[in-house]
């Protein structure tokens, strides 16, 4: 877990800004639900194969002795909310963004922490292959906006509970053979969950993965046409992607359309982020049948993405610094302070005490546009004296209080 610093502001506010902007174009609403949930949450939903619940969730009893994780994710708790609030009955679909910290007990790295933060959006009531390209093209929306180049886009279809278990009965025929040669991890896996061998980070160059039977030959004629509409719809968006039938997901929730986008330079910790649909999920929690489709992007990663590619952005600096001279100096600097800031401007007040060229020396440090002078003679008089910085040869002139913020204002 790590901290942010006042040196990350401007990139994170950026990329959050972007994010909610993009969501906002595509008519999607804000939800916020809490950090904690009731492990069963997760647990009945992510499945318990998956590297989130098996390995990564913090979960701890209270002292109510409540059974309690910190989300791991965000998709099982927007739709807990989805029953609780009875959106239901809302118009249809429900389109909703998330963005906020998770926490997973995951191997910490570049890329990888124990608390991360991910954008999400879930349209919810939707079951058409319309839907999936919608959250398909916001997604790619944002990246395009935050400027993030050579990303790809790699999509596949899982079918439905009945396609997947045709198909796991041929991949567990595949496989059998070459279990022995696999990673202690995938023995596990087909020991408990064979689907998810082709999810494995170690073995995904291992040929028995390879040359799997691909599960787009297992689907049935509703998920095969469901998958043939988005990817209609893909092609006359301009969409580009690449069909890759071993992209699973790591969560059991996923039915039908899957999809990962990741940037051009590979590498363990490359997803920037991915999506799905979850028809079974809102029932899995006790709602009733509604289908879903989301996605979740981690901010730490489009972050990491964005330094690689370009230089930092300038940190935010002050309209105005103010000195403070002298007995009366300090209250009638903060009585300018408070003017100047009504008008929208940033404003640093100098340490009272300094000398006039200790308070030159930090506003010049503070990357100040303006100075402004306020001695004993200026609070009696109701003026500062101002001049701008960084300008050689700017005259200084004695401004009454009320005009600061106009000599200041950007023009
Ligand atoms: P990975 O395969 O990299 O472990 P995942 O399949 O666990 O990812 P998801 O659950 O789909 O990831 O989460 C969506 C996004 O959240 C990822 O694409 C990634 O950008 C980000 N993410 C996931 N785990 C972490 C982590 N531990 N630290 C930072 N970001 C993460
Ligand atoms: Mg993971």
């Amino acid at each position: 877990m790590h901290d942010l610093l006042p040196e990350d502001e401007a990139l994170w506010r950026f990329v959050r800004d972007t994010c909610e902007r993009v969501a906002g174009l595509f008519d999607y609403r804000m939800i916020s639900t809490p950090m904690v949930e009731d492990a069963s949450v997760f647990l009945r939903t992510v499945g318990d194969e998956s590297d989130i619940v098996s390995k990564e969730m913090y979960v701890f009893e209270d002292r109510g002795k409540e059974r309690l994780a910190l989300r791991p994710e965000g998709t099982a708790g927007v739709c807990r909310a989805y029953i609780e609030h009875g959106m239901g009955s809302w118009p249809q679909p429900v389109r909703l963004y998330y963005f906020g910290p998770m926490f997973r007990y995951d191997r910490p790295q570049a890329g990888r922490y124990r608390q991360l933060t991910q954008f999400g959006v879930e349209c919810i009531g939707d079951a058409s292959a319309a839907a999936d390209v919608e959250v398909i093209e916001l997604q790619r929306t944002v990246y395009e906006e935050l400027g993030l180049n050579d990303i790809t886009l790699r999509i596949n279809s899982i079918g439905t509970a009945a396609t997947r278990r045709r198909y796991l009965d041929a991949l567990t025929e595949h496989l059998l053979p070459h279990v022995p040669t696999l990673s202690h991890d995938s023995q596990r896996r087909f020991e408990t969950n064979v689907l998810r061998v082709l999810d494995s980070k170690e073995d995904a160059g291992h040929p028995a993965v390879q040359g799997a039977p691909s599960i787009l030959d297992f689907l049935d004629e509703g998920d095969a046409t469901h998958f043939a509409e988005v990817r209609g719809l893909l092609d006359r968006l301009g969409v580009a992607y690449e069909v890759d039938p071993r992209i699973v997901r790591g969560l059991d929730y996923y039915a039908r359309t899957v999809w990962e986008f990741e940037p051009a330079d590979g590498g363990g910790q490359s997803t920037v982020g991915a999506g799905g649909r979850y028809d079974g999920l809102i029932e899995l929690l006790g709602g009733p049948h509604t289908p879903g489709v989301g996605f979740a992007t981690g901010i730490e990663r489009i972050v990491l993405n964005l330094r690689e590619q370009s230089a930092p952005t300038a940190a935010a600096s002050p309209d105005l610094f103010i000195a403070p001279l002298g007995e009366a100096g300090p209250a009638a600097a903060m009585r300018l302070a408070r003017e100047v800031r009504s008008g929208g401007l940033a404003v640093r007040l100098g340490m009272p005490g300094r000398g006039l060229r200790a308070q030159f020396r930090s506003a010049e440090t503070a990357g100040a546009r303006f100075i402004a002078i306020v001695g004993d003679t200026e609070a009696e008089r109701g003026t500062a004296q101002v001049k701008a910085l960084g300008l050689d040869g700017a005259e200084q002139q004695e401004v009454v209080m009320q005009d600061v913020a106009l000599v200041v204002m950007p023009r």
